[in-house]
């Protein structure tokens, strides 16, 4: 009944997510979920709030969380805006900041919802290739544009571009918003959140869905000058003036103030990691420096297609992407050491045959 359409929906090309299989006992390592549970403290809350209020509206300003990322990063409360996942931030972000007349700059390697929010809001946009390495050179973004988007860590390679860097993109763009999404940043490196006061052009998105390891309450914040944030919250109050609801709220203020909880599990994610990467090695992988939790990796011998099938078969689930430049790589998250056993034993097995 495609008539019924506007004309805007008939030229979308939506994004696809990494699938969410119903099938039981999977070793799922294609979306960079967390092996391990949320803050139990963030349970609590979320049980605590589980009550009559639920009656009630939640506080549209977000205030508790914003006071608790607040403080977790040293910036006031006018400096943090908060919503439903980073990726809605990310969507506020192209129309209120990203949408002006030169196309915006995001490497052609990155993030694949960022041509979809181009493709919504209508806003022009320049591929820049990643150097022959994977890595983001930072003079390719100097020049005329509308604007810089790029995860850090850059998504699906795991590389990290070091902050002076960033500092130096966002320094040669003055008259233009320099955003990092730093959906993976708590996994191995700092965060350009420093680098706010200096550069009032910076914005810097996160997300509670993989280092909080809480992706189903769909949380996520951007921190930067407040009239960046008054841009995002003039396009949210024209939206949806109650994008996270109690439970959220709740769930993400205690889980933001339970430092101990968030050490501990990004440490062993850190952890495994390392033993991925040597695991990966030894089987002949070559992989990419990862400061995420997943790895980017390919096999000289082996088609990336074929392993991911192979991988399959034995109920465990990668990321494989099909754009030509990558499409001999495997992008694997890292899961509990157990899972990170059963990958590397099944590759042994595959790898042999
Ligand atoms: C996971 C991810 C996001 C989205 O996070 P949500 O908060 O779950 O919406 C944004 N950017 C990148 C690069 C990601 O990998």
């Amino acid at each position: 009944m495609s008539q019924y359409w506007s004309a805007v929906v008939h030229g979308l090309t939506p994004y696809v997510p990494g699938e969410q299989p119903k099938l039981p006992d999977l070793v799922k390592l294609n979306t960079n979920e967390n092996p391990y549970g949320p803050s139990p403290k963030a349970l609590q809350a979320i049980a605590a709030e589980t009550s009559d209020h639920l009656r009630l509206y939640p506080d549209p300003n977000g205030d508790s969380l914003k006071l608790a990322v607040a403080a977790h990063y040293g910036v006031t409360t006018q400096q943090v805006f908060v919503g439903n996942g980073s990726d809605e931030v990310l969507a506020h972000v192209f129309l209120a900041l990203l949408k002006h007349d030169e196309p915006i700059l995001f490497p052609d390697i990155t993030y694949s919802f960022y041509p979809v929010y181009c493709g919504l809001y209508g806003v022009e946009y320049r591929e820049v290739p990643l150097d022959a390495d994977f890595a983001i050179n930072p003079d390719d973004y100097h020049g005329p544009n509308g604007g810089v988007i790029f995860p850090n860590p850059n998504a699906p390679t795991g590389r990290l571009l070091p902050l002076d860097a960033v500092a130096a993109i966002a320094r040669h763009n003055p008259d233009r918003v320099v955003v990092v999404d730093e959906a993976y940043i708590d996994f191995g490196g700092d965060s350009a959140i420093r680098l706010i006061d200096q550069h009032p052009n910076l914005l810097v998105t996160q997300t509670l869905s993989k280092s909080r390891s809480l992706a189903g309450l769909r949380v996520g914040f951007a921190v930067g000058h407040p009239d960046l944030i008054d841009a995002l919250e003039r396009v949210k109050n024209s939206f949806n003036s109650y994008p996270l609801d109690r439970l959220a709220l709740a769930g993400a203020t205690a889980a933001m103030n339970d430092n101990a909880h968030f050490e501990h599990t990004r440490q062993a994610v850190i952890a495994t990691r390392e033993r991925l990467n040597a695991g990966l090695a030894q089987l002949g992988f070559a992989v990419l420096p990862s400061a995420a939790n997943f790895v980017f990796a390919r096999h000289p011998q082996h088609d990336a297609a074929q392993l991911a099938a192979a991988l399959r078969e034995r109920a465990i689930i990668v990321r494989h992407f099909k754009h030509p430049r990558i499409d001999q790589f495997l992008r694997i998250t890292v899961g509990t050491e157990q899972q990170t056993d059963v990958l590397l034993a099944a590759l042994a097995e595959i790898l042999a045959v």
